[in-house]
């Protein structure tokens, strides 16, 4: 039986030993740091029981390679290829009738966003924010759905504030409508199957519907509602789906807030959601995703490691893993080396296909590019200065720089010197007799 939803990879991660699940009673603000402990600890948690608050809470669902393997059902190695496969081939959507997410209803005076857990995430953060909700709208000149995943600040009973930005493309549909002087309908769609959050933060061309990619990945189209009071669908099987609605010139200040960086953004004049509805199941589960967590990285990794991999394989060189974990910017590169200087062609293809890549290390196929130890390891016994450091100047980088960090490359050659296997070997533990 397929992964329908996420209850149904939650019993997949039962099954492997990956949920903790903390019955005891907990208040919310103790909720970051257990958090941050079973991050470290590769685990999911489930907050069952949190002091004045009636639902469920989980996070870290996508706590390292092995909860992907586990997604999409294949080994670490293989989770790249096993996305572009699937994401080459897009799956429309489909139409139910009735889905879980709505055997609850709450609109007009019932609406209470507020009544949920969701947390605050970092000590100077401006208030409690939704982080892990799919936000889905159609532009108004096409009529094309596009699916993101934003920042929510809990404002009100019934408003909420969006960071939105063009070129994302929530920013640009709001733009249109704005300028069309109409209200912009949203759908926040929370508590969902680990492959929609995949296909929801990757970047397709303008235009493209991501639930299709989300499809493409699930192997079958995602079943979706209509929305009980604006014009929009929703995945049937998620867990809360909040509607409302962004009218145009409406801006108030949101933030600061700890982003993927490990750093604050300031306060900024953001945009404002106005609901009309919250639809949910009997006891739903609400997700939060730490920015800048392993489980975020995991998430945003995956669609650029593909793009990095596509290059890379077009120079021939036999990649064994690859890896933009635990930080985006930097890229770890296992190969099976052919030529002794095939690192540097490795190196500015990978660069190439990327921008926001800064670091990137290519080592031998005997090192795990997914543990970064193991990685600094070969830095330190394999790594030669004078020939396989290449530093590229003036290039572009993440664009939001002002002291020009992002914009030049650095690549490292980590491999050993061709025909030297002997002198290299890695030392093992003595095999029991
Ligand atoms: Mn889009």
């Amino acid at each position: 039986m397929a992964v329908q939803d996420l209850r149904d990879f939650f019993a997949v991660l039962e099954k492997n030993g990956k949920v903790d699940k903390i019955s005891k009673e907990v208040t919310i603000s103790e909720i970051p740091v257990v958090m941050r402990q079973k991050e470290k600890e590769a685990k999911t948690v489930l907050f069952e029981n949190i002091a004045g608050y009636k639902n469920k809470l989980f996070n870290n669902i996508l706590g390292g390679r092995d909860f992907l393997a586990l997604a999409f059902g294949c080994s670490r190695e293989d989770v790249i290829k096993e996305y572009m496969k699937r994401a080459e081939n897009p799956i429309e959507t489909k139409m139910v009738a009735e889905g879980p997410v709505q055997e609850k209803i709450f609109t007009g005076d019932d609406v209470d966003i507020k009544q949920f857990p969701f947390i605050v995430h970092s000590a100077k953060d401006a208030g409690r924010y939704i982080t892990a909700g799919m936000v889905i709208v159609r532009d108004p000149e096409t009529g094309v759905r596009n699916v993101s995943i934003n920042r929510m600040q809990l404002k009100g009973p019934n408003k909420i504030g969006v960071r939105m930005m063009p070129p994302q493309h929530l920013g640009v549909i709001y733009e249109k409508a704005e300028k069309m002087d109409k209200p912009l309908e949203v759908a926040v769609a929370i508590g969902n199957h680990p492959l929609d959050l995949v296909a929801a933060v990757t970047s397709p061309p303008f235009g493209v519907d991501e639930l299709t990619i989300a499809g493409g990945l699930r192997g079958e189209p995602l079943e979706m509602v209509k929305c009980k009071t604006i014009d929009l669908e929703v995945p049937a099987r998620a867990e809360l789906v909040i509607e409302g609605v962004l009218y145009p010139r409406e801006r108030e200040k949101e933030g600061p807030f700890g982003d993927f960086m490990g750093y604050y953004v300031p306060v900024m004049e953001n945009h404002v959601m106005h609901i009309k509805a919250i639809t949910m199941r009997q006891d739903p589960l609400l997700q939060v995703i730490k920015a800048g967590s392993i489980e975020d990285t995991h998430l945003l990794a995956l669609s650029r490691e593909a793009q990095v991999y596509r290059a890379v394989a077009g120079t021939n060189a036999k990649i064994k893993a690859l890896s933009l974990c635990p930080m985006i910017f930097t890229c770890a590169i296992s190969i099976e080396k052919q030529f002794e200087e095939e690192a540097k062609n490795v190196i500015m293809a990978a660069f190439g296909s990327y921008s926001w890549l800064k670091t990137c290390i290519v080592v031998d196929h005997d090192v795990d590019a997914f543990d970064p130890v193991d990685v600094w390891w070969a830095v330190s016994t394999r790594m030669r200065p004078d020939k396989g450091v290449i530093v590229i100047p003036n290039a572009v980088g993440f664009p939001r720089d002002p002291h020009k960090l992002h914009q030049s490359k650095l690549g490292i050659d980590a491999t050993v010197p061709m025909g030297n296997w002997d002198e290299y070997e890695r030392i093992t533990v003595p095999l029991k007799e």
